[in-house]
């Protein structure tokens, strides 16, 4: 308890993921405003971080602001980022066929990037809500012909209202089966997500501590590094999933909840 006093009083930034940490869908949980202000008042600061390549900033900013939590721009982190940076600096002027929603595909042209439908240098994967079988095989055709793939987000499935629907990396796993060709993903668990977490920041890794409620999304991205991984059990692990998982977290909670309790 007292080394995690001491871990804590280091903590300047909490990054949130979303689903099942601060919401479980349309509804925010009845203590996230309290935990927010909590971090506020404890002289800390908060951002949020999501691997949900379907939709973009605009949509979460104002899904956040419906919920009655306002925040800048800057506070709003996504995969797409992560993806659209690490390629603007490692295959600057490369052309991409984007396997993705209208709101990725407009994020890859708002940063500048060639989007190619016919003779495209790379193929990239995301978690597409509009996928097609044209645009499957037309992703598999050009990945067969030698053309890298990289994957926005890992997950395999997205929560929803009832249950869950199929994610990137689902999606990234039907490619796969076709092409033998497995991407590397960007998000969360990442190195360049948490060199991106940094970054935007502006945090050394013992400041930084992420806070989520998947094992190998959430907490591995923290994994071999000086940044704090909380797990909150108000989401999608049981404590069976826990016990069983070999990616441990610094520290576990009920919820948001608890954690506030533990900032005070
Ligand atoms: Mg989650």
């Amino acid at each position: 308890m007292e080394q995690l006093t001491e871990r804590l009083s280091h903590i300047k930034m909490f990054v949130l993921d979303m689903d099942g940490t601060i919401y479980l869908g349309e509804h925010l949980f009845p203590f996230t405003k309290r935990f927010l202000s909590q971090v506020m008042r404890s002289g800390r600061e908060y951002c949020f971080f999501t691997n949900n390549s379907s939709k973009n900033r605009e949509a979460y900013l104002k899904k956040l602001s419906h919920m009655g939590i306002e925040i800048s721009e800057d506070k709003m982190l996504l995969s797409n980022g992560v993806i659209l940076e690490w390629l603007k600096e490692n295959r600057p002027g490369e052309s991409c066929y984007v396997v993705g929603t209208p709101s990725l595909l407009a994020d890859f042209q708002n940063a500048g990037i060639p989007l190619d439908e016919e003779n495209p240098d790379l193929v990239i994967l995301g978690f597409d809500t509009t996928l097609t079988y044209e645009k499957l095989s037309k992703a598999c055709a050009f990945i067969r012909s030698g053309r890298p793939v990289f994957g926005v987000n890992p997950d395999l499935n997205c929560p929803v209202e009832n249950g869950f629907i199929p994610d990137c990396g689902s999606i990234a796993a039907l490619v796969k089966a076709s092409t033998g060709v497995s991407c590397e993903f960007f998000g969360k668990p990442s190195p360049h997500t948490l060199q991106y977490m940094l970054r935007k920041t502006g945090c050394h890794p013992e400041e930084l501590a992420v806070v989520g409620d998947r094992l190998y999304t959430d907490i591995a991205v923290a994994d071999g590094s000086q940044v704090t991984s909380i797990l909150v059990m108000s989401g999608e692990t049981t404590p069976e999933l826990l016990t069983q998982s070999a990616i441990q977290p610094d520290l576990v909670v009920r919820d948001l909840d608890e954690l506030a309790n533990l900032l005070s």
